[in-house]
């Protein structure tokens, strides 16, 4: 079962009149927009702490603030420059959002509840450039990065979502069209692997990584954030380099280069050793274990050549091994593994030494496999809002 809930009015964009989103752009911009109107600029953080770490969702529920502020920050900026176009709660209480962005552009991202975690998977890009040939996300190319403002939205519209239930839809939008902040729960970790290829947006990312670890943010620090590249090696010697703590996860999804490039196009000029290498100073540099992830194609990259081939290329590694059976994409010519196989992998990886897991496939009813639904909505006629 999905409950699909009613759009949130009260929304602060409207796509006629695009204004910048308070989340945007360096603080400076807003500071001298601030002392301009003799304000004093520690409001930049009061503000921005409202919407990061206390759920605020209109200016003038910013109570602190003078009166006619919240009136001329309403005129100037857009707390959220996002929309929620589609709001889909599974029952195991996994919430799919797809936005609305001000150019009329979707994309998607997931809240994940499971074990006192709250996980959410956030998109990098409108679209992906990679064209990996099983994703959905890819079939129509890259259109553009998202801003630091429309990823770190992602990550508060989801944190605001943490704990409520498809039960309560009328709380949801009383506590959003009303002028009460909502009592926010605490998102604990931070997956990048929406849309979009984040080491190709990695300025904006990181920017929006640094405001989620802030503690008068979202206060999820680096060990929590788990960043996913098709493997782009320079850009991750880059991410090495910063000594921050993030988890990288590599998307392998095949043992030799001519299968590779079968699946992932990009690795034609990349190759997978130049992929590995990258990876190991990663794990040199920041100490923290690589995971490689491996989409299992059925019949394609799951047979028992392959997981001994896989096994040879990680050895000596300190390495974990992610397996995602395929979730279905319609038209795509691709099928989820047999069972048999896909047990007949993971026990050659095991009698090699090597750690391995299966994703768990979470929110089914509501997955469409990643990239999917944001095609079907944006296939619905445009109706854009006045
Ligand atoms: N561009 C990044 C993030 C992609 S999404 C990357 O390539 O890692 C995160 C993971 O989901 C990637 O490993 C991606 O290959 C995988 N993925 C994409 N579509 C999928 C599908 N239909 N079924 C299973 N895994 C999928």
């Amino acid at each position: 079962m999905s409950v699909s809930l009613p759009l949130v009015p009260g929304d602060e964009t409207r796509t006629a009149n695009p204004r910048p989103g308070i989340l945007d752009g360096p603080p400076d911009f807003l500071r001298a927009w601030l002392i301009e109107r003799g304000q004093p600029p520690m409001r930049v953080n009061q503000i921005r702490r409202h919407v990061l770490a206390r759920g605020v969702v209109a200016f003038d529920q910013m109570s602190d603030l003078p009166r006619e502020l919240r009136t001329e920050l309403a005129n100037h900026f857009a707390v959220f420059t996002t929309r929620v176009e589609r709001h889909l709660v599974a029952a195991d209480q996994t919430h799919k959002l797809i936005l609305r962005l001000q150019d009329n552009r979707m994309i998607e991202c997931v809240l994940i509840q499971d074990e006192g975690r709250a996980t959410a998977c956030i998109s990098t890009q409108v679209g992906c450039g990679m064209g990996c040939v099983f994703c959905a996300s890819g079939i129509n190319g890259v259109v553009r990065n998202l801003t630091t403002g429309e990823l770190v939205e992602q990550l508060v519209r989801l944190r605001n979502l943490v704990g409520r239930s498809a039960a309560a839809p009328e709380e949801l939008s009383a506590a959003e069209v009303g002028h009460q902040p909502v009592a926010v729960g605490r998102l604990t970790h931070i997956v990048v692997m929406g849309m979009g290829e984040p080491l190709a947006n990695l300025d904006h990312l990181l920017a929006a990584l640094v405001l989620a670890g802030d503690k008068n943010g979202l206060g999820i620090g680096a060990r929590h954030v788990t960043i996913s590249t098709v493997g782009l090696p320079a850009k991750i010697r880059r991410l090495a380099d910063l000594g921050k703590q993030y988890h990288l996860a590599v998307s392998l999804h095949a043992p030799n280069d001519p299968l590779r490039t079968r699946i992932v196009p990009t690795n034609e000029k990349t190759g997978i050793a130049a992929i590995l290498e990258a990876a190991d100073y990663f794990f040199k540099k920041t100490g923290r274990q690589v995971t490689y992830e491996y989409v299992v194609l059925g019949g394609l990259n799951d047979q028992p050549v392959h997981a001994h081939e896989l096994a040879r290329l990680l050895a000596g590694r300190k390495a974990h091994v992610n397996l995602i059976p395929w979730n279905e994409v319609d038209g795509l010519p691709y099928r989820r593994p047999l069972d048999t196989d896909l047990q007949g992998f993971i026990t050659t990886l095991r009698r090699h030494g090597i750690s391995v897991k299966v994703r768990k496939r979470k929110g089914s009813e509501i997955d469409a496999a990643c990239g999917q639904l944001r095609r079907q909505v944006e296939a619905e006629p445009l109706v854009v809002p006045d």
